[in-house]
């Protein structure tokens, strides 16, 4: 029995049995054609059973597919930090790989918490943001802050005592940083677009107060771009704009092949650990880090991104976008939001989108809402008469 995820098992819906892939298409068992208008939670950005990419995978597949990074190492590793290295902003040099971005947001926390730790420091207290989503580990969901998705758990301010919640607004910052500043360790942000909270977007002016005040209240800076990362913002990665001192990759980094992530510090973490002291080692070391085939993927997935010009493609969808959504509104509908390949229409009743998910299917689209949120989020390589095919179908729900 498979217990599938964010699910009620006695009430789920039987699940879509996909029996290929290709490009952006979905073809299920039933004999559907689907779009994937959210490209598998948001990493399939070149679409599916790319050819490259499966060439590169097989390619490495023939040498092996994975060794420990525990004493030994191998060329994909190696070349993808060093691609990561030349490509990230700034001194963001440092890579520590992980099988998934909940465990490589607890690696950027640990970071955090032990450089202070290394250096005498007592800073333990931890700013996030509010309506934020980190992953599902405890740490990442004490960071987080979705009820929705970890009810169980909530009423935490019990558990979250070392961990302060703010809302994107820049007399909140100050505030927090004049209240707490010398206790605080880090800032953690999933930067300029929310994903799971809510596909809530924010302005550029609120990272680069906080890197500002991060800098002069000596407090480490974390870009969670796990979802931001790759484009999905129209930018590059949001740590081109401002730069934090550890930047988290995750769903994207394979091109949604295999999963991976990776914690990348600046020069100045990476000197915090850098010590004849064993104890001021970073003592983690998920056994398929820097898996082989993953590195492989991702080292062909960042070159068809550089070599695609994968940003003129993300300002084309944008365009698309906002030209088909001008002026589209309803009395259900609170807010169309859009930035560069993510669109969210935002009801103010969850019971509006009861239902949507079949009216998708049948015109030939995979949707996925939540709660209130109806969204989009298609891989790049998404053709201008799809991208419109999802967007109708998003409209036509409103005016049926
Ligand atoms: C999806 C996501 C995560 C968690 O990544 P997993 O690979 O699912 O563990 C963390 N942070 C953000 C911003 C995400 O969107």
């Amino acid at each position: 029995m498979i217990w599938y995820p964010y699910a009620q098992m006695k009430t789920l819906e039987p699940p879509i049995k996909i029996r290929s892939a290709r490009g952006v298409h979905l073809y299920t068992e039933d004999g559907l054609d689907l779009i994937d208008s959210i490209s598998s939670w948001w990493c399939v950005i070149h679409g599916y059973n790319h050819p490259e990419i499966n060439q590169a995978i097989t390619e490495q597949l023939g040498k092996f597919a994975h060794v420990m990074l525990g004493g030994l190492t191998h060329e994909p590793v190696q070349k993808l930090s060093e691609k990561l290295a030349a490509w990230l902003p700034g001194d963001l040099d440092y890579c520590f790989f992980s099988d998934s971005g909940s465990v490589a947001v607890e690696v950027a926390l640990k970071m955090a918490q032990q450089f202070n730790f290394n250096r005498g420091s007592d800073r333990n207290v931890i700013l996030a943001l509010e309506h934020a989503y980190h992953g599902d580990t405890f740490k990442a969901m004490e960071v987080g802050d979705d009820e929705d998705y970890h009810f169980a758990f909530g009423n935490a301010n019990e558990k979250k005592r070392g961990v302060v919640h703010i809302p994107t607004e820049i007399s909140a910052l100050e505030d927090a940083f004049e209240r707490y500043g010398r206790q605080l360790s880090c800032f953690i942000v999933e930067p300029l677009l929310q994903g799971a909270g809510g596909m809530r977007m924010y302005h550029v002016s609120f990272l680069e107060r906080a890197r500002t005040l991060c800098d002069e209240n000596d407090v480490l800076l974390i870009f969670d771009e796990v979802a931001t990362g790759f484009g999905r913002t129209g930018n590059r990665f949001v740590a081109d704009l401002v730069l934090p001192d550890i930047l988290v990759l995750g769903k994207a980094l394979t091109g949604g092949y295999i999963g991976h992530a990776v914690t990348v510090a600046n020069q100045r973490v990476w000197d915090g650990f850098w010590s004849d002291d064993p104890t001021h080692a970073l003592m983690h070391g998920p056994t398929f880090m820097g898996n082989a085939l993953a590195c492989a993927a991702a080292l062909k997935s960042i070159e068809l991104f550089e070599r695609g010009n994968y940003l003129e493609k993300i300002r084309r969808i944008e365009e698309i976008t906002k030209r088909e959504m001008s002026g589209f509104t309803s009395l259900e509908i609170k807010e169309v939001r859009i930035m560069g390949g993510c669109v969210c229409v935002e009801v103010h009743d969850s019971q509006t989108l009861q239902g949507f998910r079949r009216f998708a299917m049948e015109r030939g689209v995979l949707s996925r809402p939540f709660l209130k949120y109806m969204y989009a989020m298609v891989p790049y390589i998404i053709e201008e008469r799809e991208l419109v095919q999802v967007l109708e179908t998003m409209k036509a729900w409103f005016c049926r």
